[in-house]
């Protein structure tokens, strides 16, 4: 999986690709990150990338030249899709990183300031992805988000230890409640079932504690779960 970002901050996807699993997994050749800068792409003598809006209104629009010229210098593999990362995206969820998870290079595109000149998408046409309806400074973030989430898919990156089997939305539900030594912390002790050492019983509890959790906390996923195993 070959990684490819547009962004104006390349020091920020470098920085988090170098650091624990992801710079593991980076090391072992799972995945490839290539941050390009469109500032180095543009014309304007003064190394701008954006300007004032047409129209008015405050901020600064990112400007078309520099941003597909710097997308048009990707190579582009057979099985590649482009991204922009923007709030009036699809939200992002787990079935959309599954299936980001089975091109070979995703290209993404961070916006900043005001956001995008439209011929942007016009002229790339990505599929726009939100990381939910709120606004940011920069798409670097959600960019970060969808990498992390995306190699935590590929064969290898997380270690048997860090195994993704259990973790919430892997069955359509929450995960359970989690707990480590010390048996009693101020009060609070962990559930008897879970030291009694018997397998079947503790993957019982598990699961009514996951459908428990997940009816509380987010009743739709609860109702899906529901209407796929009734
Ligand atoms: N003016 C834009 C609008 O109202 O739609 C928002 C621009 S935002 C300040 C700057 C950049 O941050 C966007 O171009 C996008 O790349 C990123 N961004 C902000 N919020 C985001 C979100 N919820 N999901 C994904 N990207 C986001």
């Amino acid at each position: 999986m070959k990684f490819d970002v547009l962004t104006l901050f390349p020091e920020i996807i470098e920085d988090y690709c170098d650091v624990s699993i992801m710079k593991r997994a980076k090391d072992a050749g799972i995945f490839e990150v290539n941050a390009v800068n469109p500032r180095d792409y543009t014309l304007d003598k003064h190394k701008k990338v954006d300007d004032t809006p047409y129209g008015g209104g405050a901020g600064m629009v990112l400007a078309p030249q520099p941003y597909i010229d710097a997308y048009e210098s990707i190579n582009k593999f057979e099985k590649s899709i482009t991204v922009m990362l923007s709030p009036q995206g699809e939200p992002l969820n787990e079935q959309m990183v599954c299936e980001l998870s089975e091109y070979d290079q995703i290209i993404m595109l961070c916006g900043h300031y005001e956001g995008f000149d439209e011929r942007i998408r016009d002229i790339i046409k990505p599929k726009e992805i939100s990381l939910g309806d709120f606004v940011l400074t920069g798409g670097e973030l959600p960019a970060l988000c969808l990498i992390d989430a995306v190699s935590r898919k590929l064969e290898g990156t997380l270690g048997k230890i860090e195994s993704a089997n259990d973790d919430s939305f892997s069955n359509g539900l929450l995960e359970y409640p989690q707990y480590t030594k010390p048996r009693e912390y101020r009060g609070y002790v962990v559930p008897d079932v879970l030291l009694n050492g018997n397998h079947k019983e503790i993957a019982q509890f598990r699961l009514q504690q996951q459908i428990e959790r997940t009816k509380n906390r987010r009743p739709d996923l609860y109702k899906k779960y529901i209407d796929k195993n009734s």
